[in-house]
């Protein structure tokens, strides 16, 4: 298989490509490895989280270039990201010796409830973050005591690979985690369908989710999807509009827009949608969009070629009111796009597209902006800005969506739910409450007579 820079066209590394057959080998031996590992103290556990923390952070340099050059993202970005990485080991390292049951009054005994790993679980994931988001499902998924299967998208498998390497080399028994680099059709599928995995947590595309959800079903299995989204950053007249303005364009660009929290539509109050556009458009001009291993870069290619071309369907010449740079030559480059004053209705307000190409939709009043802002079938994240601090609760417990930020564009943190409302998916990843997608919750009644 091989794998490419966006931002060079060029050929950045060749792999083997697992099929059906690897897929179950690596099941196989998740499933031999799950006893010795539910059996592992927890404290011990805790441990081997720690060491692979301390082993990433020794080389997040190197996995910072890597993610740069094989994703194009902004190599500062990726050093943040892989810095994430760290700190969600670091964290889960916390949970084996938290996961607190409980103990209920009942008549007659005493009654217990354990949190038990649930096996071998499946972990799915996409090429526009590829380490953080492994990270966020490996990391509870080892905490909890389970072993896993991590495939990781065809484009951007590299990062993946190293963490697996890096587990071992942490102390981390064999067969524990197991990556499988194939494609999601046969492989993915595989994952998916097999009787030995008991959980599939999957990142992807809605289209996708939906067809994993169809074929877990089939053996019950429990799944939990992050999927796509059209969130909304919304500016209210009463805000600081030079700084919702400045923050703007990387809420929606960083990652050249392959970032499902990407705030692609901008809801403007009405009366401020001059001054706020005169600032956007400074803004967006600024963005410095080129080479990603250069430390001044703001926003890379996109991932593809095929992907360039479903992302420039979206841009209706007509309706573009500014555009910031994007370099030639060769590299999947497509200039950061702002389409004002533009409808819900459009295709571009309704449709996830995945590149820097953002609305710019006027409303009237409070009650309009919540409308507007709900009116679609995601629900991932989003963002108000108002100096009115009952206004901003209001809205916030309004919107439908999973996280919010008021008077920031901040989406992730490693402590903190993250996950979707309506088709954004199913579950939540990061913080404590993941825990509870990695295990299952046994009650043992104990009589005293
Ligand atoms: P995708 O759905 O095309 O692929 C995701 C993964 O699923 C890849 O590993 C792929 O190989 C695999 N896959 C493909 N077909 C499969 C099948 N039939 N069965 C099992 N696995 C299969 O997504 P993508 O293009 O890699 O990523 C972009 C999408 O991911 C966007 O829609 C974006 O919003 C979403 N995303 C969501 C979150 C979130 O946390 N909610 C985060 C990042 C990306
Ligand atoms: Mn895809």
């Amino acid at each position: 298989m091989q794998v490419f820079e966006p931002a060079t066209e060029q050929m950045l590394a060749e792999l083997p490509r697992a099929g059906v057959d690897e897929a179950d080998e690596a099941v196989a031996r998740a499933k031999a490895a799950f006893p010795a590992w539910k059996a592992v103290t927890p404290g011990d556990r805790a441990k081997l989280l720690r060491r692979l923390a301390r082993a990433l952070e020794e080389r997040v340099e190197e996995l910072a270039q890597l993610e740069a050059r094989n994703v194009g993202k902004p190599i500062s970005d990726a050093r943040g990201e892989v810095g994430s990485v760290v700190d969600v080991f670091d964290y889960y390292a916390g949970a084996p010796e938290r996961l607190l049951g409980a103990q209920i009054p009942v008549a007659g005994g005493v009654d217990v409830t354990f949190r038990e790993p649930l096996g071998v679980v499946g972990l799915i994931t996409p090429w526009n973050f590829p380490l953080p988001i492994a990270s966020w499902k490996v990391g509870p998924a080892l905490a909890a005591g389970n072993t896993i299967v991590l495939k990781p998208a065809e484009l951007t498998p590299l990062t993946a690979i190293e963490l697996g390497k890096l587990a071992l080399e942490a102390g981390i028994p064999e067969g524990v985690l197991n990556v499988v680099n194939g494609p999601g059709r046969t492989v993915g599928e595989r994952i998916v369908e097999h009787p030995d995995v008991a959980k599939v947590a999957f990142t992807g595309s809605t289209e996708i989710g939906r067809r994993v959800g169809e074929l877990a079903s089939q053996s019950i299995k429990r799944v939990t999807l992050e999927l796509g989204g059209k969130s909304a950053n919304v500016v209210f007249a009463d805000a600081d509009l030079e700084q919702a303005a400045e923050l703007a364009p990387l809420a929606v660009f960083g990652n050249a827009g392959q970032d499902c929290c990407a705030r692609s539509r901008i809801l403007v109050e009405r009366s401020a949608v001059d001054r706020f556009l005169e600032a956007l458009e400074r803004a967006v001009k600024a963005l410095q969009v080129g080479d990603p291993l250069d430390d001044a870069t703001q926003m890379g290619p996109l991932i593809s070629a095929d992907h360039r071309e479903k992302v420039a369907s979206y841009v209706d010449e007509d309706a573009v009111a500014f555009r910031g740079s994007a370099p030639d030559g060769p590299g999947f480059w497509f200039p950061p796009t702002v389409l004002a004053p533009a409808s819900n209705d459009d295709r571009a307000a309704r449709e996830e597209i995945f590149g820097p190409v953002v609305a710019v939709i006027p409303f009237e009043d409070e009650a309009e902006a919540i409308r507007i802002a709900n009116d679609t079938v995601y629900g991932l994240s989003g963002s108000i800005w108002t100096r009115d601090g009952a206004r901003a609760l209001r809205v916030a417990r309004a919107l439908e969506t999973g996280n919010l930020s008021v008077n920031s564009n901040s989406s992730v943190r490693v402590t903190t739910p993250f996950g979707g409302f309506k088709q954004s998916g199913v579950g939540r990843e990061l913080g404590p409450f993941a825990l509870e997608h990695y295990t299952e919750l046994k009650n043992v009644f104990i009589s005293t007579h």
